[in-house]
């Protein structure tokens, strides 16, 4: 058994893409204005302990929650 051929699927896609897709490729949750995601942002950190920031998405011009 050849362990050589294992690839490695860790490609970044482009970044207005990658702003509006999960890593597991479903849609990312929309919100529809900067204080929906901020309400969104403080709520995960309260429930969930992290730390999360809004942004707005170029893809379809909601807003979305991502790493800082
Ligand atoms: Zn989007």
């Amino acid at each position: 058994m050849a362990s050589r051929r294992r690839i490695r699927r860790t490609e970044k896609p482009r970044r207005t893409r990658l702003s509006h897709w999960r890593a597991d490729g479903e849609a990312k949750t929309r919100y529809r204005s900067e204080a929906d995601a901020n309400r969104a942002c403080l709520q995960a950190r309260l429930e969930h302990g992290v730390d999360l920031t809004g942004y707005r998405c170029e893809f379809c011009g909601g807003w979305h929650l991502g790493n800082p």
